[in-house]
């Protein structure tokens, strides 16, 4: 049995789905109701892959909202909480979606490992950045030549390159796409010059630097919602994956000039999956879309792999990110793309 840890995207949000859900008590309550609510196993799904084979899984909702990440001992709480629900559900392998992952690394919940009487058994779950990697990785190569963009000569930067994702993405970028630049942007230096020394090359530009050179911009981190851009200063065309949580780039900037904003680490499964749980996480086709790193736990379940396979920092390697990107493909999975979009724009 795989499991899905998520969270709603605001208070308000989170309230509307508790009425919904048939949880009145909660969902009349203020957000100090809502810092000490449990954990909800709130749905059970079940999922058969293209090769046939059917698995179970189950969505618990951690009951934290983005309104509690400034409160550390409630957000640790809400995370841990939920970890030991799906530990004690006997589920397998569970995903750290959204905020959760973040909480986990950031606040170094490794040291936690105790839960009241349950110790979580850190094998049984994965952040989901592996497979998260591999899906922006493909959205850049699959995406930018539709827009007319050469990757063997185009500038691509990585907004966040020094994180779990962005470094994975700037490995898989500069040693199998074979991109003509690599931009590196990050706050940190030192963490971005043992990334070039790493990849043996490579740009450390601040944003405002990288952005008017950058054919293909990749955003894997979380942005302050005051981010200007000003989309004249933009190549024409830019490819911009938001790859980022919460998703809010194409408010910013989509539709201006040669600017083209695709959601990042969003893949889509080949049929529907009965479940309402991607309704909470403002899908296009909540039925079929998911986050990549959700779809983690859904491929190490369909292939048996039961262990903690993205955990850590720094720690994905090319070979992990094919493991899992064949898996994506072989069990009906693809990544999100601008055909749609492109369509739409040219009817
Ligand atoms: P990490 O914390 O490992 O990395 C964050 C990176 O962003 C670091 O390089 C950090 O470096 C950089 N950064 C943070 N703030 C800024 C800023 N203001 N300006 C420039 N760089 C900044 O995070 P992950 O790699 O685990 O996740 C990255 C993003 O991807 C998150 O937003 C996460 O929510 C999202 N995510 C999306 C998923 C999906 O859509 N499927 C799944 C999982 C995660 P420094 O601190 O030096 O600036």
């Amino acid at each position: 049995m795989f499991g899905l840890i998520g969270h709603s995207t605001s208070f308000e949000a989170a309230r509307r789905k508790a009425l919904e859900l048939g949880f009145d008590h909660i969902a009349e309550g203020d957000l100090d109701v809502w810092c000490s609510a449990p954990p909800q196993l709130v749905e059970h799904v079940e999922v058969t892959s293209l090769t046939g084979k059917t698995i179970q899984g189950a969505y618990i909702d951690s009951c934290f909202v983005p309104e509690m990440l400034s409160r550390f001992k409630t957000a640790r709480r809400k995370v841990l909480n939920a970890m030991e629900l799906a530990q004690k559900k006997g589920i397998n392998i569970t995903a750290l979606g959204g905020f959760t992952s973040i909480i986990f690394e950031n606040f170094n919940l490794l040291k936690h490992q105790t839960i009241r009487s349950t110790t979580l058994e850190w094998e049984r779950f994965t952040t989901g950045n592996t497979h998260t990697a591999w899906v922006i990785s493909r959205q850049v190569e699959i995406n930018a030549p539709l827009l007319g963009i050469d990757l063997s000569k185009a500038r691509v930067a990585v907004v966040g390159a020094t994180g779990d994702i962005g470094s994975a993405v700037c490995r898989w970028l500069t040693q199998r796409t074979g991109i003509k630049e690599l931009l590196m942007v990050a706050r940190q230096q030192q963490p971005l010059n043992d990334l070039r020394e790493e990849l043996g090359g490579g740009r450390i530009l601040s944003l405002d630097e990288a952005l008017p050179e950058a054919d293909v911009v990749v955003w894997v981190a979380s942005m302050p919602r005051t981010l200007e851009i000003d989309a004249d200063r933009l190549q024409n065309p830019c490819l911009m994956i938001d790859g980022g949580y919460p998703k809010n780039l194409d408010s910013r900037v989509a539709g201006e000039g040669g600017v083209h904003v695709l959601k990042g680490g969003i893949v889509e499964f080949g049929s529907d999956i009965g479940w309402t749980m991607m309704e909470i996480a403002e899908m296009e086709k909540p039925q079929r879309q998911m986050f990549a790193c959700f779809a983690e736990a859904i491929l190490l379940e369909f292939e048996a792999c039961h262990t903690n396979f993205s955990w850590g920092r720094n720690n994905i390697t090319l070979e992990k990110m094919d493991f899992i990107g064949a898996a994506s493909m072989r069990h009906g999975f693809t990544t999100l793309n601008l055909q749609g979009q492109l369509q739409a724009a040219a009817a």
